[in-house]
């Protein structure tokens, strides 16, 4: 905490798009002060100064020890290694980076015995509440509606599908009352045969400058129920990652989401 009682941030990759969307969306909040920022050690803007007095630096132990949590929206890589040396320290986390693998998700695991952590593959407070009328159709609607999801993102996206777009069809599996990996479709080509009842397709769209669209349809016969969410701007997430960041600071340790923060489980 700051004397005026704001929580101290530590922001991984500020000049990444994300970085950058947190530390002015910092700007504004008398809740969370910017109070370190730490880059790859070959990033572009080492040395600048950020959000009033901040020097942006690659000393991640350094950045740790001078905040109460870290937010970290980087590469799969570097949310790994932090997650291991915020475990060492036992700083709390708020966690946005998208593309992790079963394994690197262990390694979240491991921080979340001894520290609060929020993991969320979108900090929208619209998608968050999309998630939950996706799997509320679903489960209306049951798997004699096919389910199909398409997202679209930037070109500069590595990822694919979108950690939304898995979000969103875990949650029509959940509403299915089925295992994601069971009924999961990536994309089609070729002979691939009759689509099988049940099935949840999930399609990525890259081009341009698209900061995030997704679309889930569910399609009856003679009809089609679409629900949709776009995103015109990364303030939204930068937004939320910040307001968990206020949340998670004094919290049991654990993994959270944003429906926890939010106050919508
Ligand atoms: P980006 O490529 O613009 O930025 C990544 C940043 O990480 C860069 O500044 C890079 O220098 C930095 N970085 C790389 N290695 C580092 C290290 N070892 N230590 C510190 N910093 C390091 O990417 P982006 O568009 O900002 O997206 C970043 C991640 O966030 C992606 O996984 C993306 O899918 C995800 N994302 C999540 C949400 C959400 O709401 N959860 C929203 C948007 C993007």
């Amino acid at each position: 905490m700051t004397k005026d009682g704001a929580v101290r941030v530590c922001v991984l990759g500020p000049s990444g798009r994300m970085g950058r969307a947190v530390i002015d969306a910092a700007a504004g909040r008398s809740d969370v002060k910017i109070s370190a920022a730490v880059d790859r050690p070959d990033a572009p803007g080492l040395g600048q100064t950020v959000a009033g007095q901040v020097v942006v630096g690659s000393d991640l132990r350094a950045g740790l020890a001078a905040a109460a949590v870290y937010v970290d929206f980087t590469s799969v890589a570097a949310t790994v290694s932090a997650a291991q040396l915020a475990r060492e320290l036992g700083t709390p986390a708020v966690i946005g980076t998208t593309g992790l693998s079963a394994a690197d998700e262990a390694v979240l695991a491991e921080l979340a015995r001894v520290a609060p952590i929020v993991v969320a593959s979108n900090f929208s407070l619209g998608v968050n509440l999309l998630a939950g009328l996706v799997r509320k159709a679903a489960q209306a609607l049951g798997p004699t509606w096919d389910v199909e999801i398409v997202e679209t993102h930037h070109r500069a996206k590595r990822d694919a599908p979108s950690g939304t777009a898995l979000t969103l069809a875990q949650a029509a599996a959940d509403g299915h009352g089925v295992a994601y990996d069971a009924v999961k479709r990536h994309g089609r080509d070729g002979d691939v045969g009759a689509r099988p009842q049940g099935e949840i397709g999930v399609h990525a769209v890259r081009g341009g400058d698209v900061v995030g669209e997704h679309t889930v349809s569910l399609f009856g016969a003679g009809e089609r129920l679409e629900l949709s969410h776009r995103a015109t701007s990364r303030t939204i997430f930068a937004a939320g990652a910040l307001r968990a960041a206020a949340w998670v600071v004094g919290k049991p340790p654990g993994r959270y989401d944003m429906l926890d923060v939010l106050g919508l489980r």
